[in-house]
């Protein structure tokens, strides 16, 4: 990574907009800007105060490119830490490329994926998690998902550790310390202190990885796998909760063999709705492939919307509890919603017949009609009432990202090792071990230890210009 040089991209998004933002950074950031760019005042633009904006245009030797707005960051005060220029310029593809290209003559190196808020990180600017954050907050595409990567920017999750870290380094530097003393037998380290220290890191380990489950759902989407007959109405309940024709409807059993996945989000949380083929007993191997997708999906899920056809269901009844019976064994822990849909089709004493007949299966039953839009909502609550927003509501850290989860997760057993090593009174250099161990897993997370790969990695999913 070298910061001594000063690179460009396109922050905004690519393609043709109204305006378009260049973004400038690296030590000679303000000098190269300041060779191709005129300002309508005459003034330097080298000399000018930070956190100011100038109007002028950028040329091309004598060749006028567009009129911009540059706003200048001096010094350390910029998202990076180093100095920034931001061209505002008209939005055409053509100009952005041609501003681009110039600065690139003049001596700047086109930014790599994520480059930015890397030099952020390394500058000290934010953290190792405050960074990856900032990735997520740009592909937040939901009120929960957005809320989570907007409190580990700001470093509601690293500021936890980063304080827990420094209490522990503070009692490893004690324990090395009576290690030169060894042939004395003193303790610096107050030895009831410390195990409440590793208690408390423990409490908090254990809760950052169970808030795990939750961050991963809020951020990827609750998987929901609509099972059921072909023409029981799928995707037609799907559109309906969709509110859009995007899954296909068709007349002919069994036209929907292949899955579709469609997102919806219910409540500012985000659900992933997977439309299988149903689990129908067949000999057509087209179907019966489509039955074992079925199960994987299933499997993949975290609830399960089973659905019938309320004609079908008062004739066959007794089997189709058999195969609710069936899915309730085979897969226990799932939340279960059998859904009795076309009810526009049976009188208020079918229906009610359908209900009792459900009763002592103890499952969730909602009646529906998807094609005319009935019972819809109360299914969107019952899917909501599922989630466990618990920790969301009550602003409490959650962790989302798999990298941390990792490490919190290796953090805990090399606490776990000290709080044995407490418990069995080993010998001071041995425990003194396990809590370097256990810090360094600390420092993974906010990025005080770090190497190349990893940095690479992380800042590889980024786009270009963030
Ligand atoms: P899928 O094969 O399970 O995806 O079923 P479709 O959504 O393709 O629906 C099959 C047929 O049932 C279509 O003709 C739908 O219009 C019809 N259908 C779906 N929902 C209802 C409903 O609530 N009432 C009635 N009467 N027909 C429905
Ligand atoms: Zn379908």
């Amino acid at each position: 990574m070298i910061l001594s040089e000063t690179i460009v991209a396109l922050a905004s998004a690519s393609g043709a907009g109204a305006v378009a933002l260049i973004r400038v950074s690296g030590p000679q950031a303000i000098d190269l800007v300041a060779d191709v760019f005129q300002p309508v005042k005459n003034k330097d633009l080298r000399k000018q105060k930070t956190h100011t904006l100038h109007l002028g245009f950028i040329k091309d030797d004598e060749k006028i490119i567009d009129q911009v707005l540059v706003s200048l960051f001096k010094g350390n005060n910029s998202y990076t830490g180093e100095p920034t220029v931001e061209i505002s310029c008209h939005g055409s593809t053509f100009i952005q490329q041609q501003i681009i290209q110039l600065l690139l003559r003049k001596g700047c190196r086109m930014a790599t994926a994520g480059e930015f808020t890397m030099r952020s990180f390394l500058n000290g600017k934010m953290d190792l998690s405050q960074a990856e954050a900032v990735a997520d907050l740009i592909a937040s595409d939901n009120e929960a998902s957005h809320q989570i990567a907007m409190q580990q920017m700001r470093g509601g999750f690293s500021n936890e550790i980063a304080k827990l870290r420094e209490e522990l380094l503070n009692f490893a530097s004690l324990i090395e310390l009576e290690l030169d003393f060894s042939e004395e037998d003193v303790e610096f380290a107050d030895r009831t202190a410390f195990r409440d220290l590793v208690n408390r890191i423990q409490f908090v380990l254990k809760r950052l990885i169970d808030s795990f489950a939750v961050g991963n759902v809020i951020k990827n989407g609750i998987p929901v796998a609509i099972v059921g007959e072909p023409n029981v109405g799928k995707s037609t309940l799907l559109n309906a909760l969709l509110n859009e024709e995007r899954a296909i409807v068709s007349d002919i059993a069994g036209t929907t063999r292949d899955t579709i996945e469609d997102e919806l989000v219910i409540d500012g949380i985000g659900f992933r709705f997977i439309d299988t083929a149903g689990i129908r007993e067949t000999k057509d191997v087209v179907e019966s492939i489509g039955i074992q997708k079925t199960f994987e999906k299933i499997e993949q899920s975290q609830v399960i919307l089973y659905l019938f056809e309320s004609l079908k269901f008062k004739v066959q009844s007794s089997e189709y509890i058999i195969e609710i019976e069936k899915i309730k064994n085979q897969f226990p822990l799932k939340p279960l919603v059998v859904v009795i849909n076309k009810i526009d089709l049976l009188s208020e004493t079918e229906i009610l017949n359908i209900k009792k007949q459900l009763e002592t299966l103890n499952v969730k039953l909602e009646t529906i009609s998807a094609k005319n839009k009935e019972g819809i909502d109360t299914l969107k609550k019952q899917l909501i009432s599922f989630v466990n927003t618990g920790a969301l509501r009550n602003n409490e850290t959650i962790v989302t990202n798999t990298r941390h989860y990792d490490s919190l997760i290796k953090a805990l057993e090399e606490i776990q090792k000290v709080q044995y090593g407490l418990d069995t009174n080993i010998s001071a250099d041995l425990m003194a071990i396990d809590i370097r161990q256990a810090l360094y897993y600390f420092g993974e997370i906010t990025g005080q230890v770090t190497n190349d790969e990893l940095l690479g990695n992380i800042f590889a999913n980024f786009c270009i210009g963030k």
